[in-house]
């Protein structure tokens, strides 16, 4: 059997043509249950004998070819598909932990992410340490003896901080716990964390994988490596209450912990992804190598653009040969370093506003990885509350705006944000 290529997999990988008419796109099974043979069948169904479709808040044939894409993409043995990006997250940790478990993460993550983590695991007794990523030692210093995960995001927000995987899932592994990767801001087109280590990835499929800004939705892939039988997971390998007594880990061996993620995580918490997502996402893998080769090129061509600007403070793209990311970057991103990144402009927080408002093409809004070039100003919307004080201690200054760069034409991009920023020297000298 032939190994097939990145790109033949974004179209093939899990769907072949519908065996009963023929459809060679995958058809949308838009139904909540599946009617059994016989009781017999039933039975063996439910008691994880025998694998096939129940109800769709466990598993759905459209959710499937979707997952077991995903799956080949990164080179793992399997994948649950989510809501969101948010449950898979949920999901992926909850799976894994239990109350009095420590939680050591990246400071670098997506903002739901870290309010996520801060306020839910709270509530479920989990303790949490965020820390700063750039620095390996700063894994070792934070593990204690009750540290379960580790967690970290392959492109951090907004600084473009690159997670060092390799190193990071060492020091995981000499202390007996996965590392957890959230992998969507490069796709596994532009990296592939289980190549490097790497246990356990979530994406929001809602950016890149859709990559048209049409739907919510999330996934979980495992590789399959993480031995969950060392003493420290009993969440996985003890019987569980919830399902009659099973042993996961002994039943399933390496597909145990998908296995409980789907049959008793997602059966409880409730989060699955709607079938007609499903299909946008199918839709949306089978362009994803083009669409993030182009992704990649506009936002360089942007990035350098702009450290010429006379208007332009700083510019944060990991791409750039002066980017303090820049060795990292070479080793886990040689296809390049994705397309969302954030720069400063002159004028501070009301030259911001007239530079955002002044854009044509670029869209004010709060979403990345459509194929239409996105902005936002968090100074003066999603952290407008903040004094300047709490901005900058969040990482965030007034000057700060971050740009997720589209598939249109590169010329129109820098047309557009030159006379925008054009436009922001007026309030820039007024103030
Ligand atoms: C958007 C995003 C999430 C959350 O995903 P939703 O689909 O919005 O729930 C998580 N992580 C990263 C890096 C994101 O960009």
């Amino acid at each position: 059997m032939r190994n097939y290529g990145f790109a033949t997999r974004t179209i093939h990988a899990g769907q072949r043509p519908d065996p009963y008419t023929g459809a060679r796109a995958m058809p949308i099974y838009q139904t909540t249950s599946f009617v059994f043979e016989d009781s017999e069948q039933a039975a063996a169904y439910f008691n994880l004998q025998e694998y096939g479709n129940t109800y769709s808040r466990i598993m759905n044939p459209t959710n499937a070819a979707f997952e077991e894409r995903v799956a080949s993409l990164e080179g793992g043995i399997g994948a649950v598909a989510t809501a969101s990006g948010q449950a898979a997250q949920l999901l992926a940790l909850f799976t894994i932990l239990k109350p009095g478990d420590h939680v050591l993460a990246s400071r670098m993550l997506y903002g739901g992410t870290t309010t996520q983590f801060r306020h839910i695991f709270r509530k479920l007794n989990v303790e949490l340490t965020l820390i700063d990523p750039d620095d390996p030692d700063n894994w070792r210093r934070g593990v204690r003896e009750n540290t379960r995960v580790f967690y970290g995001e392959t492109i951090g927000n907004p600084t473009g901080t690159i997670l060092d995987i390799e190193t990071v899932a060492a020091i995981a592994h000499e202390n007996g716990v996965p590392l957890v990767v959230d992998n969507t801001f490069a796709t596994p087109y532009l990296c592939r964390p289980f190549e490097w280590g790497a246990d356990i990835i979530v994406h929001s499929a809602t950016k890149f994988i859709g990559g048209h800004g049409t739907s919510i939705g999330g996934v979980i892939v495992d590789s399959g490596r993480f031995d969950w039988g060392n003493g420290k997971f009993a969440t996985i390998v003890d019987p569980s209450p919830a399902y009659h007594g099973l042993e996961f880990y002994a039943t399933f061996g390496m597909y145990g912990y998908l296995q409980k993620l789907r049959s008793e995580s997602m059966r409880d918490l409730g989060a699955p992804m709607s079938p007609f997502n499903a299909f946008t996402f199918l839709l949306g893998l089978e362009t994803l190598h083009l669409r993030m080769e182009r992704h990649v090129e506009n936002a360089l061509g942007v990035a350098r653009f702009l450290v010429g600007h006379p208007r332009v403070a700083w510019v944060r793209h990991p791409g750039l040969d002066d980017s303090p990311h820049r060795v990292l970057r070479e080793k886990y991103l040689p296809k390049g370093a994705g397309a969302v990144f954030s720069f400063g402009i002159h004028g501070g927080r009301e030259g911001g506003r007239v530079f955002i408002e002044s854009l044509n093409l670029f869209s004010h809004l709060a979403n990345v990885g459509d194929a239409k070039s996105l902005v936002i100003h968090p100074a003066s919307t999603t952290h407008r509350q903040l004094s300047e004080e709490e901005l900058v201690a969040a990482g965030i200054g007034p000057e700060t705006i971050r740009l997720s760069i589209g598939l249109e034409s590169l010329d129109d991009l820098i047309d557009d944000l030159d006379q925008a920023l054009i436009a922001s020297a007026s309030a820039g000298s007024a103030r």
